[in-house]
Formats: C-alpha cells, structure tokens, sequence
C-alpha cells in the first residue's frame, strides 16, 4: 500500500514496525461543544484507514485521546481554556460538559458508522503519567522552569519543523491571530508542559505535581497516551492538518525527546472540509453537525459518501448542493443493490478476484476512496450473477461502511410492502420517479375512499392539497400513480 507521509512529503510504501500489526494513534476531539461536520471529516477518512488496513489483514490497535483538559483557543498556548469556555456558557462543571460532549461525539460516529477505537482515554485519567514524561524531560535537560511552569526548550532540538523546514507560515493553520507573547518562554517556539501559573484563575481542574499545583498543556497528552497504549514505537498517527503545527510537531519534539529515538513513521493528514465563507466554525455561521444534517432530512450516510467521494489530501467545500448531489448518488446506488436477487448457488470466484484487485489498487494507491466507491459500480455492472455480487459489495462495505446491504434490505421491503399494497386495499399507489413516501400515499388512499363515497369535494380538496406540496396524481385503473415535482 502507497500511503503519503507528512514526514517526508511523498507517497511511501507502508510498513510496519512489527510484522502484521498497525499501531495506530489518532487526536481525538476537544469535548467543549459538538464536533462539526468538518471534524468528523477526519475521523472518517481515519476510519476508512483503519479499516482498510484491517481488510489488508493487519492486526490494529488504535488509541485515541479524549481531550479534556489543556487545549487553551489558540494551539500555541494562549487564549481561553477551550474546556472552560463550554462550561460558563453551559453553566455546567468541567467534567459534565466533557462527559456530555464525549457522549455526542460517540453518537455522532455512529450514525457515521465510524469504529470506535480500540482505546478511548481521556486526558483527565493519565495525570501521573504525563507528570512522570515531563519530569523525564526535565531530567534530560529537554525542559526548563521558568515563572512558575514548565516549558519544553526547542532549542535542544537537532530540528524541530518536521512537517515543513523552510517555511513555517505553512504550517501555521492552527494558530490563531494576535498571539499574545509568553516571556516566560525562551525561544519563540517554546511550548508549555505544565501550568502552574495560569491567567485563569478559575481554572477548575488542578492537580498535585512537583512543581506545584496545576495542570497540563495539550500536546503532553497525545505523547503520552500514545506511548502508554503503543508502546515506543508507532506506525501511523493520524489527524487534521491543523494539528500538523503545533500540536503533532510538538509532539514529535517531546516523544522523541523523551524516548531517544524515533518515534512514528507515517503522519496522516487530513486536509479541511471548508464551508463558503472558507473556515468551518463552531461559533459562526451556520453551525453544521451531523443532527443538523439529519434535521434536514439527510441519512448521515449521504455525509460520509459526500466525504468519501473526494480525497483526504484535497481541501473539500461543503454545500448543499453537493450534499444532494450524494444524496440522489446514494438513492440510486442503493435502489441498483436492491434490485439484486441473493439466490442461491456458488460465489463465482473469479469474478470475485478480479474485482477485488480494482477495489484494493484504489485504496492501496494513497486511500483513494473516490475511485474505490467507483468499484462498487464495477461490480454492478460486472458479468456475473447476483448472489456474487451483493457477496462482493458486502465486503467492500467492510470498508467503505456505507449500509449498503441494509439499506438495499430496507428498500426491498418498502418495495415488497408498496406491492402488496392492492391487495390490501384494492387499490395500488405507485410511486414514480420519487421515493415511497408513506403519508402520501395514505392521503392518495383517503382520496380513493372519498370518490368511492361519492364525496367528490373532498378527493378535490386532497388532490389540491397534495398538489399544494408538489405532488402530481396520476389515475390508473385500479390506482394511482403520483411524482413529487
Ligand atoms: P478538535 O476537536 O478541535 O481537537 O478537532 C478534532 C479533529 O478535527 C482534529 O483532528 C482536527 O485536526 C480536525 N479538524 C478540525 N477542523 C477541521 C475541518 N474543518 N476539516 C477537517 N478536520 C478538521
Ligand atoms: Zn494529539
């Protein structure tokens, strides 16, 4: 498998420290308010990964972080506290909007159907061992005291811009305007490993340490929780490519300061999901979240083919444009799976395989899933039988975890339900060209049933009304027919 790597700026072929296995770190969300759309943008491409890698046959072990404590609004060390901030707006304690926003989070990948990691940790149970890390830098001579906290000292470092040597406004997507200098710190790039001296006077959680009470910076959590769970050595680390600078950078710094060797050799990135004004944002504009989506009628899974419809490494504008447009992709593909019969018989193998090899040189060539949703209308139209083939996109939705076989199962049954209809009634209502739509169909039934009682008024006033919500009826004998214009 080709994977592009932060590190070295070019696709590589992946490889793993331990024959088989993928350990597997991924940054997980800061719990002070719902994630985005644009998060969640991430956290799917990363599930595609892992997933992939588990097709591909490796054992996976995947950790991530839940951060509740730490990340200031600035990733540099300044700002508000991000945690602080959800709970004065909330009027909640620290640890009840962090328990609240973990919970939506969760929700929220699962009407994705994102996995949930092998471990979830939360930054507020690894206390002693991020004090135990930085007490090591300390000791190395990797960290410095200074004003009451303890800072990391980039100048100790042979390099310190991983991800991009010459030019670090590149790498600053991150961090935020009108930074406000630390002279505590002595080197611009600095950055905190424990605050004891906070300009937060309220700040809610605060623990013991050798240097005083407090708690610690965020990028300490990430290095730390990874190293707890993975061992020292890491095969791929994933995130937004906002976490490139600072965050994974100075996670780099500290782990390998503190480890004395490297630490992980593939860095994943996932560049931006954008809405029109540019930045998709928590506090302006529309703020998009999956229940927002669902409110508006969309399945979440037309959200993760919109997202895997287009590469991790390309910047993607969200409109509601493109949105139908998945939508009406999604119905179609779905209604193609659902006219296949399952039958019985053997799988044909050949076909199989050969498909196959189309679905994995699309992944194996840098996770792209666009062409890898393309296979699924290979299989489609391949010359096979119908038992292979829901056989086959049953496997690559292992992958792609797009409900296809459920929702084709859904629709069969609205469709089976939809013919058993005259039966019922006597009368048929057929849908043309739209979905099934249950209300509808029982207010066509209702017009039936007035005309058979020769109250003419009332089918007309149906049929305004229907026609009022864009909905054409059609007489057929023994029915009736409607689109939704
Ligand atoms: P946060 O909750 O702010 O710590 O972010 C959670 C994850 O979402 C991180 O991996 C970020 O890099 C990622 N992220 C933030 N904004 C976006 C965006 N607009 N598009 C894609 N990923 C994002
Ligand atoms: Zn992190």
């Amino acid at each position: 498998m080709q994977l592009y790597n932060s590190l070295s700026h070019k696709k590589e072929e992946f490889y793993t420290n331990e024959p088989g296995k993928v350990k597997l770190y991924t940054c997980g969300p800061t719990v002070y308010h719902f994630a985005h759309i644009g998060n969640l943008r991430s956290y799917i491409m990363e599930d595609v990964l892992e997933k992939y890698l588990r097709y591909s046959g490796y054992d996976v072990l995947r950790v991530m972080n839940i951060t509740d404590v730490g990340h200031l609004s600035s990733d540099a060390d300044t700002g508000e506290d991000k945690m602080l901030k959800g709970a004065k707006r909330e009027h909640k304690t620290v640890m009840e909007i962090a328990q609240y926003y973990t919970d939506a989070f969760f929700s929220d990948c699962e009407k994705l159907n994102i996995k949930r990691p092998d471990v979830v940790e939360p930054a507020t149970h690894c206390i002693p061992e991020f004090i135990h890390m930085i007490q090591v830098l300390l000791d190395k001579g990797y960290a410095y005291l200074a004003g009451g906290n303890v800072y990391f000292d980039t100048s100790k470092l042979k390099e310190y811009y991983v991800f991009n040597k010459h030019e670090e406004e590149d790498l600053m997507v991150g961090v935020r305007e009108g930074v406000e200098e630390d002279s505590n710190k002595r080197n611009k790039n600095d950055f905190v490993l424990w605050f004891t001296k906070s300009k937060f006077e309220d700040q809610a959680l605060k623990w013991d340490s050798p240097w005083g009470v407090g708690y610690p910076g965020w990028h300490i959590e990430c290095s730390s929780i990874a190293t707890k769970y993975c061992g020292e050595y890491l095969d791929i680390h994933c995130g937004g490519i906002d976490n490139a600078f600072p965050h994974h950078t100075n996670e780099i710094a500290q782990s390998e300061a503190y480890l004395g060797h490297k630490w992980c050799n593939f860095w994943f990135h996932v560049l931006h999901l954008n809405d029109s004004t540019g930045k998709m944002s928590k506090s302006k504009g529309e703020f998009l979240t999956v229940s927002l989506l669902e409110s508006k009628g969309y399945d979440p899974m037309v959200y993760r083919l919109f997202c895997l419809q287009s590469h991790y490494r390309r910047n993607l504008v969200f409109t509601y444009e493109g949105l139908d447009n998945a939508a009406v992709t999604y119905q179609k593909l779905i209604a193609r799976i659902a006219a296949l019969q399952p039958g019985e018989g053997p799988l044909d193998e050949a076909a199989m395989a050969a498909l196959r090899e189309r679905f994995k040189a699309a992944l194996d060539n840098d996770l792209n899933t666009s062409l890898a949703v393309t296979s699924l209308y290979d299989v489609l139209k391949y010359q096979t039988d119908d038992r292979t083939k829901l056989a086959l996109l049953g496997e690559f939705d292992q992958v792609l975890s797009l409900n296809l076989l459920q929702a084709a199962e859904a629709k069969r049954a609205e469709l089976k339900k939809a013919a058993a209809a005259p039966a019922a009634g006597g009368f048929t209502v057929i849908p043309e060209g739209c979905e099934a739509d249950e209300a509808v169909e029982d207010r066509i039934r209702a017009r039936a049933d007035a005309k058979k009682a020769k109250n003419f008024a009332e089918a007309d006033r149906i049929r305004d009304e229907l026609k009022a919500l864009g909905v054409e009826i059609i007489d057929i004998p023994g029915g009736a027919k409607y689109k939704k214009n």
